[in-house]
């Protein structure tokens, strides 16, 4: 696997995102197909792969990275605060 690999299972994938429901279930492997409040991706639709996170990710950022539920209170961070979450290297 890649080596910044998420290893903290409530991360969103794509942005970092913390969610109480953890995206993929605690066994990382039943995700509840919710939409993150940050990046608007479908957990376990959007994000099953590395190549279709990156994908998602890249498109997400080079459109403003905006957060994606108003409905939502936004956690207060940067874009680049959440995407070091997942860069554990
Ligand atoms: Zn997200």
């Amino acid at each position: 696997m890649h080596k910044n690999q998420v290893c903290d299972s409530h991360l969103c994938r794509v942005c970092g995102f913390y969610s109480t429901e953890a995206p993929w279930g605690s066994s990382g492997m039943d995700p509840s197909f919710d939409i993150c409040p940050c990046c608007g991706v479908e957990w376990g639709y959007e994000d099953a792969t590395p190549t279709a996170i990156m994908s998602y990710r890249n498109a997400w950022v080079a459109s403003g990275a905006q957060w994606y539920d108003a409905s939502i209170v936004s956690d207060g961070l940067s874009l680049g605060e959440r995407l070091k979450r997942l860069d554990k290297s």
